[in-house]
């Protein structure tokens, strides 16, 4: 710390990142008219533009960032780590800050078992694979292929994709994937008309129960993101689906993991989005907001019972899986002090109070004639735009840009999902720029 980091100008960044850099989940071509933006710095929830101007991080950088950026307490505990220890492998190795997470982690989930990646993504394959080995190792080898949600989203690696049932992200790459079932979404905006979310959530399970009843002896678990398919356009359902999917995948005997590398750390109100039902999943994923979006780690937890499968004296009965930083003590500590932070700021009360506040300045945008299914769950916020723009999504991310606030619809979904730190200025920046936005994106309907 103190030395000085290299700055270069906004425009010869851009111009070196275009030669250089690939950017992630873009068609590179299009940065011929819309150039990615350098971002110098960062804090609480603004990024500082290479260019001098500021924005306001509407979408968390992706859904990572919880207390705003460069937290001083995340920052501390960093630095002090870092002059402890930065990295050792954890084959044949421990250290208090992995060892203190898990315990953290133990108690805040009930499932007294983590094994760590350093994406999403991994956290994904580390559960499918887990799950399929521990029917292996339990006589039942046969039970080895996976359901998910129409919509689901579990990352994009080989074996995360076929989960993941988003054509787009999958269609270039279907030789290679083992592709995964899909049942209905519960999707609450699925509703017939006098149909409560609950009954939605009823009538999908009645589809998961069908589906089980035929296929559950080679099927090894149920993969579903709690309470919303983020990616899929915030799409909200009722908590008595993972009730019902509980008491499925106990009568067909099929795991149910939970991924919460979305929903996990308070974003949809509660720490985790699955203690809304009630249920004890047997695998959860965890990653994005775990370190507070600071550095890259994830988590998939579970049970004793599935520990307990792969203890044994022969080796290949072992989970031998491995990432070279598995269990990074920086990321690991970066974690913890993620987790104290909830605790200092009472974040998941304050969150209740700061959301009804955002609420009151999103109202006018919840109201415009063009708006669709306004909802909200904890802290991530959607509205449906009804429009004839073919690709609404990128006119109105430029249009945000220009009112100084980073905000990506997913399709004509617009959402915010911002960090926990907003004030005043910040929600207004918010809520008038994501109204004053779209009207703009919606007057080129019209050019
Ligand atoms: C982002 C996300 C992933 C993938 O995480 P990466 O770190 O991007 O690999 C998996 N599942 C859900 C629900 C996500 O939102």
């Amino acid at each position: 710390m103190g030395t000085a980091t290299p700055v270069a100008a906004g425009g010869d960044l851009v111009a070196r990142s275009l030669a250089h850099v690939w950017h992630p989940c873009t068609q590179m071509k299009r940065h011929e008219a819309q150039p990615p933006v350098a971002i110098a710095r960062a804090q609480g929830p603004w990024l500082y533009g290479s260019d001098g101007r500021r924005y306001l991080d509407g979408i968390s950088s992706w859904w990572v960032n919880l207390f705003g950026h460069s937290h001083p307490h995340i920052k501390a505990a960093l630095a002090d780590q870092m002059e402890r220890l930065d990295h050792v492998m954890l084959a044949g190795f421990t250290h208090a800050p992995v060892v203190e997470l898990s315990e953290r982690l133990s108690v805040l989930t009930g499932l007294g078992h983590a094994f760590y990646g350093s994406d999403g993504a991994a956290a994904t394959e580390i559960a499918l694979k887990m799950s399929a080995h521990y029917w292996r190792n339990t006589g039942r080898p046969g039970k080895s292929r996976f359901v998910g949600l129409a919509g689901g989203y579990h990352g994009e690696t080989v074996g995360a994709l076929a989960v993941t049932d988003i054509a787009l992200f999958r269609e270039a790459y279907a030789p290679l994937v083992r592709l995964a079932a899909t049942v209905p979404s519960p999707d609450a905006r699925a509703a017939a008309p006098g149909e409560t979310p609950a009954d939605v959530a009823r009538r999908s399970a009645a589809a998961l129960e069908a589906w089980l009843a035929e296929h559950h002896a080679d099927t090894a678990a149920l993969i579903v993101e709690p309470l919303v398919q983020c990616a899929a356009g915030m799409a909200l359902h009722d908590p008595e689906y993972l009730r019902l999917a509980r008491a499925l995948c106990d009568r067909y005997e099929v795991h149910l993991v939970v991924d919460e590398i979305a929903t996990g750390f308070g974003r949809t109100g509660s720490l985790f989005a699955h203690q809304q039902a009630g249920i004890r999943p047997d695998f959860i994923c965890l990653s994005k907001g775990l370190t507070g979006g600071t550095l890259p780690l994830s988590a998939v937890l579970t049970t004793d019972t599935v520990y307990q499968a792969f203890y044994a004296d022969e080796v290949a009965r072992g989970f031998l899986h491995s990432h070279s930083y598995t269990g990074n003590p920086l990321a690991c500590r970066a974690a913890l002090a993620t987790l104290e932070l909830f605790d200092q700021l009472d974040a998941l009360n304050a969150n209740r109070a700061l959301a009804e506040r955002i609420d009151a300045a999103c109202a006018p945008l919840a109201r415009h004639p063009r708006v669709r299914h306004a909802r909200r769950l904890g802290m991530v916020w959607a509205w449906d735009i009804e429009t004839t723009l073919p690709d609404f999504s990128r006119r109105y991310h430029q249009q945000a840009m220009a009112h100084g606030l980073v905000l990506r619809p997913i399709g004509n979904t617009l959402y915010a999902m911002p960090p926990y730190v907003l004030d005043a200025e910040a929600i207004n920046c918010l809520a008038s720029g994501a109204l004053d936005a779209l009207n703009a994106t919606l007057n080129e309907e019209t050019c």
